[in-house]
């Protein structure tokens, strides 16, 4: 609550994730600047605050449950960071062994230099690695003459593997887009619509009619070997904190009055408020919450269960946002134990390999920080939209088979020093084809309440800068609707 004057009006946040947080912190500075006050509320139905993001200390290893990083070319998490006094705690990618390898045939192979995403900018290397086969390679290349495709109308959209299968072909989807774009999104690549997620990809057919030629053309703008010897990701753009990503989480909390976070306190519906709030939330436990605004920081589907009395086709809407589940276990080892010389930040595996895992990120190599002098940290990222079968597992289960794909993978035969699972039910929208649209109905239909905002990973990007924008947008919008009330 702003001491200054008596609070004039009750803000709710429900949702403490990165996206909750920031709408907080965005709300308390917004209503400082304009000597505005207001109580504040936010309600997180878990134990903690940070949703998927958790970073553990254990033994001198840091693991990090959820995300690892964020990536820095979207400016909002580094703004917000900046705002926090968190600038000096930024950690860059470690400048050695920036690479990423692919399974191919049980064996791990580097992404060429200069290949980024779904083609190369640089041809030389490309041509000379063994991750396609030479028919495979020849199929990319016919991108290079291939027409583009007429200029989608208004509402057409693509899935990424009809898109990659038309442009570069059957090899170049499975072996390098799947694992490489589709596995953002731990998403199926024939129902991931690119209008949401790499539109960038369409771009670049209008205005180049050749993804190939596109890359060559912008190579400048790519990095140059000496300063991104990188392959696949870009290394030098993703950002994570000296203490883990939990630190942002802890920064955003001491932001927050303690008496304005209620943990343990599950909102299980909204309703209109005729009187003198705009709202009614009505908890699992406890009396109702009157609020003259609300921001929203959930999955889409939790806003959804919150909102079918209110409005049952937003809360229908909302639904229809797939979710795939996920899990990352984490497994810290003494580094002579690992046979294996680990030259590069982690493997991807695509699906048509049908291993255990989707991804592994050896994180000690990855950042500084992440392992003591001796010890080796990896990541293995498991489930998701392809494999949900492999979730069904309990833990231990599940860190048998990581260990024995790493057994076969890397050598590696020692028991780990520790073991760490952690489960992301549903955790990871997938925005199918047509999202755009679906996410235009959606903000239409809410523009009726003002008071009422959506934030969260469901509609306009799941990476934490996204998540922080949209958050901070809701914020923004909240208060200026009550910046023009009358006093
Ligand atoms: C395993 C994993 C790895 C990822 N890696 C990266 C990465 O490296 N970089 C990146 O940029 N992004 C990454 N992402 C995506 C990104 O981390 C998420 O999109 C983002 O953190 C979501 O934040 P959020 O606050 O919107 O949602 P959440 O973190 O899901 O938080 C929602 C909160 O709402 C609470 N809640 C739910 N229902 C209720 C209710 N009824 N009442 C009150 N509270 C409720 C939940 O308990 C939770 O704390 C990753 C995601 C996952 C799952």
């Amino acid at each position: 609550m702003n001491s200054r004057s008596k609070p004039s009006c009750r803000l709710v946040v429900v949702g403490g994730g990165i996206s909750g947080l920031a709408a907080a912190h965005r709300l308390l500075e917004g209503a400082s600047r304009l000597n505005q006050a207001i109580r504040l509320d936010l309600l997180e139905a878990g134990r903690r605050l940070g949703g998927v993001i958790h970073t553990v200390r254990e033994q001198g290893f840091l693991l990090e449950g959820g995300p690892d990083s964020f990536i820095s070319e979207k400016p909002w998490a580094v703004d917000l960071c900046r705002r926090l006094g968190l600038e000096t705690s930024l950690i860059a990618t470690s400048p050695l062994h920036r690479r990423t390898f692919i399974l191919r045939g049980g064996k791990l192979l580097p992404v060429p230099e200069g290949f980024h995403l779904i083609a190369p900018y640089r041809f030389g290397s490309f041509a000379a690695s063994p991750l396609l086969s030479w028919a495979g390679k020849i199929r990319m290349a016919a991108d290079l003459v291939l027409p583009r495709r007429r200029r989608l109308s208004t509402g057409e959209d693509e899935s990424l593997a009809a898109f990659v299968r038309r442009r570069l072909g059957e090899e170049a989807l499975e072996r390098l887009a799947q694992p490489l774009v589709g596995g953002i999104y731990t998403a199926d690549p024939e129902k991931l619509g690119l209008r949401a997620t790499f539109p960038q990809f369409l771009e670049m057919e209008q205005r180049h009619r050749s993804l190939l030629l596109a890359m060559w053309r912008d190579r400048k703008r790519q990095p140059s070997p000496a300063e991104d010897h990188a392959a696949g990701p870009r290394y030098g753009l993703f950002l994570s904190l000296d203490q883990g990503m939990q630190r942002l989480v802890e920064r955003l909390r001491e932001s927050i009055p303690a008496p304005s976070i209620h943990l343990g306190c599950k909102v299980v519906s909204l309703r209109r408020h005729d009187q003198a709030r705009n709202w009614e939330i009505e908890l699992e436990k406890g009396p109702p919450i009157q609020a003259d605004g609300i921001c929203l920081a959930l999955p889409a589907h939790r806003s959804a269960g919150l909102l079918e009395g209110l409005d049952p086709d937003l809360a229908a809407k909302l639904r229809r946002v797939e979710h795939a589940s996920t899990a990352t276990v984490n497994l810290a080892y003494s580094a002579e134990d690992i046979p294996a010389a680990l030259d590069g930040f982690g493997f991807l595996v695509p699906a048509l390999e049908k291993g255990a895992m989707l991804a592994c990120s050896y994180s000690h190599r990855k950042f500084a920080g992440r392992a003591p002098g001796s010890g080796a940290l990896l990541r293995a990222f498991v489930g998701g939209a392809l494999h949900p079968e492999t979730l069904e597992c309990n833990d231990r289960e599940l860190i048998a088979r990581v260990r024995r794909t790493l057994g076969e993978l890397l050598g590696i035969s020692r028991a780990p020093l520790l073991s760490r699972v952690e489960r992301h039910p549903e955790g990871m929208p997938q925005y199918g084809v047509g999202h755009l649209d679906l996410v235009a109905w959606i903000e239409s239909r809410t523009l009726q309440w003002p008071s009422l905002q959506l934030a969260g990973n469901g509609l306009t990007g799941i990476g934490i800068p996204d998540c922080i924008r949209r958050a901070e947008q809701c914020a923004d919008r909240l208060l200026a609707r009550i910046s023009r009330r009358a006093p």
